[in-house]
């Protein structure tokens, strides 16, 4: 595995990096990104930089400019400092730097940066770090320390809070009021143009010598959306100057505050946060991070590379630094982590992240799958539009009323020079299926009752009333299909029967015919109820008349899944110089989207796709020839891909083409490929790490609604250790090359390895010896 930063064999909660490469800064400042779940900032730098993306969002405060669809917005810049030293701005470009250092603890989300200016003689040394809050959620903290090897030095700062920024160039900020409070506080009110969301930002600045807090008041500046603390002092060569830069941010949709006077609650914290120091608060976060995310969460690989630790120690930090805290929000395919896809939210959550928090940190799944649910609103209006009935899910959520989000066209074909439509928004209509086969997922491991009662039930019966409207009826062959698709390979636009799609539709029917009858028999509260809401003995006895005659695409004569009717009879090319990875899309550079339509070429996993999520109905011999078959026609061009193959080639024990894929998906984001994650990073990717570790390597499986364990250790790891939540239960799974250990606690467990059965009582562990059959 190559990095784009340095690892530290010690520490696999380290990434960093000693080079300041003008090259790398944007993919630099996505993978040091810090959050919170609320709070996202980019790993910009604190003195401004030419190119660079300096993007700080709020989850779910969703803003639309006129004519475009709604996306978070680029807020207030609380980061930057501009910092001058003998009256010249501190910049990289200028002078000279040496020593620098920048790195992320990925532990706790402190980031620091430091380094030495050589700029007209003198040498300035200065060490800048922050992290953002996870125990108070609002909070920002800031330092820099600022020494050098010169006599009365002047330092000129000024730090505050910096409105003028934009989503590339599009301004979603009205002002508010700007205020100084008792000298020191800064404030700036504003409001998001057309959804209305108020914002509060507030400021403080500490300035210490060698540790004593200077008592001067800073000389404030307004600018449009501005308001600066300015300060200018004087250093000697013994001297350190300190500055910490304490902020916070309030929304009025943020859940508790809804009512408050938003400046003075805001104020009132600041002031609170201020009274401790940078340590203290630093401190408290850590210890929040220990005990709400890495105290539930346990993933150990024993291997002489410590990079894929260091690649599951980041995929689950990004993973919760972008996890909202509230059901009305939900993890966007970029996260927090930049102005990609908009903040927007895709089957990226079901299908790759929600593995990890069903496993690892149930009750944040069931936070995420509850979104879903408020969607419903949305998802019924998407129907109504399209004459379906049920829940036609978006594939671009943002607000879950919303409904669909996803922008209409997108960048100009290369042949014909106009812009493409996007067709996803209409016809990419598996996410309703995504869904539903997390609600499942979530069930499984869960078996959280309530939520089943409360949520889950009904959008799986919401969902199925949406696919038995959408059927299509061909009266020759007495079957119904589902025409004019986009499935998970997006290559392929107006498709007929995808098989995903099909198979997946047919799915949430026949689990929705269940949940009816078991609603009837034993909910019959339930059952009248939603009976009233959603008239479902009408859709029942519409799902028992059609759900078997739903056409599925079966294996040819060859074993050979058709991906849609159309693509077998296409056009097969030579596809390996563009599945190098290095380029994203670049197949394109060679053909446009309707000339890649007319060959064989998958963007991404899509029938293997299908026989990944539902391997227990596919048979091992199936899986090869389709694997055989599709791989190579793949270019992998979505994140999404890589990691689906990791775990489809693991099962298969196709042990080296597993690593490979493995090492592939750790790099998607880690990796030294500049353009990638430029503009965001790919959570979905992140998800996609723990899976091909746990359920790849790991084993981790449901078959038959119960757990399985058959594990595929890497020849180069030693040794993996993970820990789940199985029905309430906490396990713990140890695997070397000569046995597997599975401990409980909380609870009994009973797992499946190997087809047989084992118990283990609460407390106890069981020893097995470590066998890899052949899939
Ligand atoms: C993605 C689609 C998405 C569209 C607009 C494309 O790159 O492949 O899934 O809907 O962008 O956001
Ligand atoms: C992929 C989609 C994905 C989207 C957002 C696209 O490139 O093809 O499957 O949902 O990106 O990550």
């Amino acid at each position: 595995m190559k990095f784009c930063v340095d690892t530290d064999k010690r520490n696999s909660w380290y990434i960093g990096t000693d080079n300041f490469d003008t090259m790398m800064i944007n993919k630099i400042e996505s993978v040091m990104f810090q959050g919170n779940g609320y709070l996202g900032i980019r790993g910009v730098s604190e003195e401004r930089q030419l190119g660079e993306r300096r993007d700080m969002f709020v989850a779910g405060t969703f803003d639309a400019f006129p004519g475009e669809v709604t996306e978070l917005p680029n807020l207030p810049d609380l980061v930057n400092m501009e910092i001058k030293i003998d009256k010249e701005s501190l910049s990289l470009n200028d002078g000279s730097i040496e020593d620098y250092h920048k790195y992320l603890n990925l532990k706790n989300g402190e980031l620091t940066r430091t380094f030495d200016w050589i700029i007209n003689d003198k040498r300035i040394n200065f060490r800048f770090s922050r992290f953002v809050s996870m125990r108070d959620k609002h909070l920002f903290v800031s330092k820099v320390e600022i020494s050098s090897d010169q006599n009365n030095l002047n330092i000129q700062i000024r730090s505050g809070i910096d409105g003028q920024q934009s989503n590339s160039e599009t301004q979603h900020m009205i002002e508010g009021n700007k205020r100084l409070y008792d000298g020191q506080y800064i404030q700036l009110m504003s409001e998001t143009q057309q959804s209305h969301i108020k914002f509060a930002f507030n400021v403080k600045n500490d300035a210490y010598i060698d540790g004593i807090l200077l008592n001067m008041k800073p000389y404030i500046n307004m600018g449009r959306r501005q308001i600066f603390c300015n300060y200018d002092l004087n250093l000697n060569t013994d001297q350190k100057f300190t500055l910490i830069k304490y902020a916070n941010v309030y929304t009025s949709i943020d859940r508790n505050n809804a009512n408050s006077d938003l400046s003075t609650l805001s104020l009132e914290r600041l002031k609170y946060n201020s009274l401790s120091n940078y340590d203290e608060l630093l401190q408290k976060s850590t210890k929040s991070w220990l005990k709400n995310v890495w105290q539930k969460d346990y993933v150990k690989i024993d291997s002489d590379d410590i990079k894929p630790q260091v690649a599951i120690n980041f995929a689950r930090y990004q993973l919760v630094a972008s996890t909202p805290d509230d059901n009305r929000m939900n993890i966007g395919a970029k996260g927090l982590t930049g102005e990609g896809y908009k903040g927007h939210t895709f089957w990226d959550t079901e299908i790759f992240m929600l593995p990890y928090y069903i496993y690892a940190n149930p009750a944040v799944a069931q936070k995420l799958l509850a979104y879903r649910y408020l969607g419903l609103t949305g998802a019924h209006k998407k129907a109504q539009k399209n004459n379906y009935q049920g829940a036609q899910f978006p594939w671009e959520a943002a607000w879950p009323e919303d409904g669909e989000t996803a922008p209409l066209y997108g960048s100009a074909d290369i042949i014909t020079g106009e812009a493409m439509k996007i067709w996803s928004g209409f016809i990419e209509q598996h996410i309703t299926s995504d869904i539903v086969i997390s609600v499942m997922e979530y069930l499984n491991a869960t078996n959280d009752q309530e939520f089943a009662k409360n949520m889950g039930y009904e959008i799986i019966l919401d969902a199925a009333k949406f696919w038995v409207s959408r059927l299509e009826y061909d009266e020759d062959r007495d079957r119904y299909e589902i025409t004019n698709v986009i499935g998970p390979d997006e290559y392929k636009e107006h498709v007929n029967n995808n098989a995903f799609t099909n198979y997946t539709a047919k799915w949430c029917i026949q689990k929705a015919i269940k949940i009816f009858n078991t609603l009837k028999e034993n909910y019959p509260d339930i059952y009248v109820h939603l009976n009233e809401k959603m008239n479902l003995k009408e859709t029942y006895n519409e799902w028992i008349d059609k759900v078997n005659k739903i056409y599925l695409p079966r294996p040819n004569v060859d074993g050979v899944i058709p991906q849609d009717d159309q693509y077998l009879s296409k056009r097969i090319i030579d596809l390996s110089r563009y599945q190098t990875n290095n380029q994203v899309s670049d197949i394109f550079k060679s053909y446009n989207l309707t000339q890649i339509d007319g060959m064989q070429i998958t963007k991404q996993a899509d029938v293997l796709l299908l026989l990944n999520l539902f391997g227990d109905r596919f048979d091992e011999k199936i899986k090869r020839i389709n694997w055989n078959y599709y791989e190579p026609k793949t270019t992998h061009d979505s994140s999404l891909s890589l990691s689906t193959h990791a775990m489809m080639a693991s099962d298969l024990r196709l042990n080296k083409e597993a690593y490979e894929f493995y090492e592939k998906a750790c790099e998607i984001d880690l990796g030294t490929h500049i353009g990638k994650a430029s503009q965001g990073l790919h959570l979905a990717a992140c998800g996609g790490i723990w899976n091909a570790t746990v359920k790849g390597f790991g084993g981790l499986k449901v078959v038959n609604n119960k757990l399985s364990l058959d594990p595929n250790l890497p020849a180069n790891w030693q040794q993996l250790q993970y820990q789940i939540h199985w029905h309430n239960s906490l396990v713990k799974v140890s695997i070397d090359h000569s046995k597997m250990i599975v401990g409980v606690t909380d609870g009994d467990l009973e797992f499946i390895s190997h087809g047989q059965t084992y118990r283990v009582i609460d407390g106890k562990t069981v020893e097995l010896d470590y066998v890899v059959e052949k899939s």
